[in-house]
Order: C-alpha cells, then sequence, then structure tokens
C-alpha cells in the first residue's frame, strides 16, 4: 500500500496533531459551546460523534442527521476541521454531503469485514482523511485488513487511531492499551499517521494526560481527546471526558520529544520490553494456577507429583521449538527448569 501522509491545514507537524470534542453531538448549543472553546485554545480539528454504537440498546444512540449542519455552523464560525464517525454507506452519503471533513471508522465497524467492505466500497472516489480505529479485539492482522478494503476502494490518505483493545480482566483501562500493535503496523507502513486516543483507551478522565504522555514517547503523531462544555452531564462517555480548559492544560503539560534525537528510539523500544514483560508475568502466573488444579487432580487421584517421563517431554519439546523460534536450546532448558521447578513447588504446597 502506498498511502499518503496526512496534512491538516494550520497543524504544523512539531506539536501533535489534535482532535478534540465531545464523545457525542447532543444539541446545536452543547456542539457550538464547546467548539467555541476548544478553537479559543488553539485546537483545530472538531470532533463530535453525530451516530454512536452503543453496546445496548437503551442509551443515547446520536442525534443523528439533526446534528451535521450543528458541525457545519461549527466549521463557519470557528474555521476548524469537522469529523465524525462512520458504520454505514448512509452515514457515509450524509456526512460528505454536509461537508465533514475528516471520516473516522470505529472499533466496532472495524471489526466486522462485511461492514469495512460495504464502508470502502460506498467510499469510492472520496477523497478527505478516513481514520481507522483498531478494532476490539487486538487482531493487528484485521486493522490491516480494514486498511486494505479502503485502499481497494482508491482511498489514499489514511491515519490510524490506537483506542486501546476489549479484554476480559479489566484492569485500571476501559480498553487495554497494547502498544506494541500500532507500533508494528506503523513500522510496517512508515506512511501511516498513528493517533492515539487515550479517552477511550482509559476510560476515565484522570488516565487522559498519562496515556497521551506516552502516546507522544511512543512517536504518535496526533491525538483524538474527547472534551465537553460539561462533562458530568454528557449523554455518553461522561467519565472519560473533560472540559476545554482540561485539555488546554494537559496539552500545554505534554512533553514533545525531539524527534532528531534517535535516543527515543530507544524509548519505544522498552516501552515495548516493559509490556512483553507484563505478558510474560501474566502468562507465568496463569501457568501457575495450572500447576495447582493439577496438584489438586493428583492429590485427589492419588497420583505421584514428579513424572519423570512428562518432565523430559517437556524439556526437550520446548528445547526444540525454542530453537525453531532462534532461541538457543541452554536458555529455554533453564527457563523451563525453573518453571518445573516452581511449579513442583505449588503442587507439594496443595498435597500437603
Ligand atoms: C468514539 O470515538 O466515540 C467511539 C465510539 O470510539 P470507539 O470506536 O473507539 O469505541
Ligand atoms: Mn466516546
Amino acid at each position: 500500500m502506498k498511502i499518503e501522509k496526512l496534512t491538516f491545514p494550520g497543524v504544523d507537524g512539531k506539536r501533535p496533531v489534535i482532535i478534540a470534542g465531545p464523545c457525542s453531538a447532543e444539541s446545536r448549543e452543547q456542539v457550538l459551546n464547546t467548539a467555541t472553546e476548544l478553537a479559543a485554545r488553539g485546537v483545530k480539528i472538531f470532533r463530535a460523534g453525530i451516530w454512536k454504537p452503543r453496546t445496548k440498546p437503551g442509551g443515547f444512540e446520536g442525534i443523528g442527521v439533526e446534528g451535521l449542519p450543528w458541525m457545519k455552523e461549527v466549521k463557519q464560525r470557528t474555521g476548524m476541521l469537522t469529523a465524525t464517525e462512520v458504520a454505514t454507506p448512509h452515514h457515509v452519503f450524509e456526512a460528505i454531503k454536509a461537508g465533514i471533513d475528516i471520516l473516522w471508522i470505529g472499533a466496532r465497524t472495524v471489526t466486522n469485514p462485511f461492514a469495512m467492505q460495504e464502508l470502502a466500497d460506498s467510499l469510492k472516489g472520496v477523497d478527505i482523511p478516513i481514520l481507522v480505529k483498531n478494532p476490539v479485539n487486538p487482531d493487528l492482522e484485521l486493522w490491516v485488513g480494514a486498511l486494505e478494503r479502503l485502499y481497494g476502494a482508491g482511498i489514499r490518505q489514511m491515519g490510524v487511531i490506537h483506542r486501546g483493545f476489549s479484554s476480559y480482566e479489566k484492569k485500571i483501562y476501559r480498553n487495554a492499551p497494547l502498544w506494541h500493535i500500532p507500533i508494528e503496523l506503523k513500522r510496517r507502513y512508515p506512511e501511516l499517521t498513528i493517533f492515539c486516543d487515550p479517552s477511550h483507551i482509559g476510560g476515565k478522565r484522570e488516565l487522559v494526560a498519562p496515556l497521551a504522555q506516552q502516546a507522544l514517547d511512543l512517536k504518535f503523531e496526533g491525538l483524538i481527546i474527547e472534551s465537553h462544555c460539561n462533562p458530568d452531564c454528557a449523554l455518553s462517555d461522561a467519565a472519560q471526558q473533560i472540559t476545554p480548559d482540561v485539555l488546554d492544560y494537559v496539552l500545554k503539560m505534554l512533553v514533545v520529544r525531539d524527534n532528531t534525537q534517535t535516543s527515543e528510539n530507544i524509548g519505544a523500544l522498552r516501552r515495548q520490553i516493559d509490556e512483553i514483560d507484563d505478558q510474560l508475568l501474566s502468562l507465568l502466573a496463569t501457568r501457575m494456577k495450572v500447576s495447582k488444579e493439577i496438584g489438586a487432580y493428583k492429590k485427589e487421584n492419588n497420583m505421584p507429583i514428579l513424572q519423570t517421563g512428562r518432565y523430559n517431554d517437556i524439556l526437550e519439546n520446548r528445547a526444540k521449538k525454542g530453537q525453531n523460534m532462534g532461541l538457543s536450546t541452554d536458555f529455554v532448558t533453564n527457563i523451563m527448569k525453573a518453571i518445573h521447578e516452581e511449579s513442583v513447588k505449588v503442587q507439594m504446597e496443595v498435597m500437603k
């Protein structure tokens, strides 16, 4: 794919590209108030969801076409570019007709190849930037597939948004930031402009700033941040929206690293290492849990803990697998011995 580097009028590239605005367009007043406050603080691109993909029916599902003239008014009054989410060919038709400048495709839509293909077909001939959020599940190829479908429809102005991934284990985030996935995407397609959406990753106001800083440290080129003139009363995503004032403060506090220094590459790599280590630890913890269950089974069935045949098989088989992956036999054997030793200890505890 030969993707075009995105440029936005009035945005110089020294600081990150900022897209800000409410999760949803709720009323003309809310849209215009928020937009005016953001424009006064130097924001050049305004976002607002016109159609909202909600997990359950019954919530606020977006104002729909009624909100599009408000976006036009934002453009006329503030000079900001406008952006909204499209999920169906009907949305594309209406948004283009209303003069929206940038479209984004939401995580849920990117997850569904049929919906993506329909959208791509409806975007044929459209020459504005299209931002593609990561799919809900951590599947890089699905994300790439969505970009390829758009590319196949002739779209060249493409960017991506990392908004985190759903995970069963809820930690502090609403959607886990698996940074290595967007980083790998950027490695494959260096021309792709990458944005981070700290609002949807964090799900809470207090996580917006640290996540935005992390994204900049990882060389993300833009941020899309939810901002509402009265966040507590927002009809969707109230907990993660910040006022234009707070947004301004957060943006001023962000440290933009010097892109000419190669040492910042090491920061990105170290963060990848940190994340991989977290995953290793979490896998080890899971493995020990299973060992405990095996211990309980052995106790119930009066079986010995140590079964030499099985142990030798593990060592041999893992060493071979590791070798195929470019890992030295000694290294893999040492790790497997340490893991096995701990596993035996855990089982002995159960046997007590
Ligand atoms: C949004 O940006 O408001 C949105 C619905 O995002 P996502 O697709 O990331 O959930
Ligand atoms: Mn939202």
